[in-house]
């Protein structure tokens, strides 16, 4: 299948309006890998004024729930007749291994649009048990309209239908605009909504980097943004979203705990947190990145996990070998050595890793498994959020410092704990703010979780009946029976 390298504008693929293109990168080399369009403030404003043309168009707007649900399904039969096209363009775009792309990335963005599917039958108002005599009142759960979804680079293609699929189930027009870094799947996904057969203009794509993001926020056409990024970028957005007090959903940064109790099976903890915190080259917002170890067990967990970790196979996403692939960009390579060089400089011990690895590699974004121990609450390791493969070992002596220590960031996305005790394990998930709790476990996501974060992890929730909650707006209808 072509990937078109234009933008998606009512139906109809488009370059920019002045011509802009910019270069996508494969990451396991370095070298270009494509070109797309790049949206720039018309471009916006066409994307915006097809998107509104389209939710008050009768075919979108009255489209019966279960036309819609068909619909929605129709895209995840195409997700999955093209899995395979899809996964290699994300290895490629992106670098995470194939086995990740065919494995996750791929299946979770099918089974978003299955389970939104079954979602668009059954979006219920309600009638209200009021008091005033002769009215009766129910309620109208209805669409907020035309919905920005911007979306990070980490797993491109799942973070674009878990927005999309919700919001189309709940009948809003959408502009998806992805990453700069890794813009070729959404647009592959723009284009087999299309294929699926829904109306031109419910579904828009810009390509683009903040300057097209920044537009959507800022534009009044827009009723709702649904972003996924950094924290940084998602404070801009709620002052930019402030101009017409639009809806703002975010899905924001994390530094999450991994607490490994005195009772955990240690073999089971090292492999559970290194595929937790090294998953997509730890760049994952709920990879675990701050292990607090029982001070009793905290040698042997730093010696297996590191030797773990110096032992995994870096290399080429498209590798079968690779289990562990480059980061997206140059950019991202230079913040994880940033960050390694204040771990040294703060008095970490570098266990193993800290550098770039060299030969074939070279070339590629790559970065070694990282390995701190010794590190203290205060130390940027322990409180930044690295985005990459660098893992900060702390110990704890009393459990009673767990969760005051595990709680003491902005943070407030995902947490795990290992314990073979029950009470642990419920006390832990009880205290410790964050959106998602593990217990023995990888941070695994399922369209039927609610997923999102407390403080500055973010606003709202996104998957399961939430994310309906937060793509649709309460109408109350009062009728006068007197
Ligand atoms: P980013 O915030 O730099 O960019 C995200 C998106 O926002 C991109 O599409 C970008 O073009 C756009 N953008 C940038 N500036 C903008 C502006 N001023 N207005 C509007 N849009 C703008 O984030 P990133 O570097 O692509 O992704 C990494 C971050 O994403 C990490 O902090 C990570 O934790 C977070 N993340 C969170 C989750 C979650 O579910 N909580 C999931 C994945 C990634």
């Amino acid at each position: 299948m072509d990937i078109p390298s234009s933008l998606l504008i009512g139906g109809k693929w488009l370059p920019a309006a002045d011509g802009a293109e910019f270069k996508t990168y494969d990451p396991a080399t370095g070298t270009p890998l494509g070109t797309v369009a790049e949206a720039g403030p018309s471009d916006v404003d066409a994307a915006v004024d097809a998107a509104r043309t389209a939710f008050d168009d009768p075919a979108w707007r009255t489209m019966p729930p279960a036309a819609r649900a068909r619909l929605l399904w129709a895209v995840a039969d195409l997700i999955e007749k093209y899995a395979d096209e899809l996964a290699e363009l994300e290895t490629c775009d992106q670098g995470q291994p194939i086995g990740i792309a065919k494995g996750l990335n791929v299946p979770l963005a099918a089974e978003m649009f299955r389970y939104y599917a079954g979602w668009c039958t059954k979006i219920e108002g309600s009638v209200s048990a009021v008091s005033i005599p002769g009215t009766m009142h129910y309620t109208r759960r209805e669409p907020v309209g035309v919905c920005a979804l911007i979306t990070p680079w980490n797993l491109p293609l799942a973070i674009a239908a878990w927005k999309l699929a919700p919001a189309l189930a709940c009948g809003n027009t959408v502009i998806l605009k992805p990453a700069e870094q890794t813009p070729l799947t959404t647009v592959f996904l723009a284009r087999l909504c299309l294929e699926a057969g829904i109306p031109a203009g419910v579904v828009n794509c810009l390509t683009g980097g903040p300057e097209a993001g920044r537009a959507l926020t800022e534009h009044d056409g827009v009723d709702k943004v649904s972003f996924t990024g950094s924290t940084e970028v998602g404070k801009l957005i709620v002052a930019a979203a402030a101009r017409n007090l639009k809806r703002v959903s975010l899905e924001l940064g994390g530094k999450a705990p991994s607490i490994v109790a005195r009772d955990a099976d240690i073999d089971a903890a090292v492999a559970g947190n290194l595929q937790g915190a090294l998953l997509n080259s730890g760049q994952v917002c709920a990879a675990y990145t701050r292990f607090y170890v029982d001070h009793r067990r905290v040698d042997e967990f730093t010696e297996k996990i590191a030797a773990a970790a110096s032992g995994l196979p870096l290399g080429p996403g498209l590798s079968p070998d690779t289990v562990m692939g480059p980061l997206v960009s140059q950019e991202q390579v230079e913040r994880v050595a940033h960050y390694v060089r204040l771990g040294v400089e703060q008095g970490a011990e570098l266990v193993t890793g800290g550098a770039r690895p060299d030969g074939d590699l070279a070339g590629g974004y790559f970065f070694q498994p990282t390995v701190f121990s010794g590190v203290t609450d205060d130390m940027a390791i322990a409180r930044e959020e690295i985005f990459g493969p660098v893992l900060s070992i702390l110990s704890y002596e009393d459990p009673e410092e767990l969760a005051p220590r595990a709680n003491d960031t902005e943070y407030g996305l995902a947490a795990c704990v290992w314990t073979k005790d029950l009470t642990t394990a419920h006390n832990l998930a009880a205290t410790i703010r964050a959106g998602s709790v593990y217990v023995n476990m990888l941070p695994f996501l399922d369209p039927a979780a609610p997923w999102g974060g407390f403080g500055a992890s973010g606003w709202g929730r996104e998957m399961s009946g939430t994310a309906i909650d937060e793509f649709t707006e309460t109408k109350g209808v009062w009728i006068n029976l007197a």
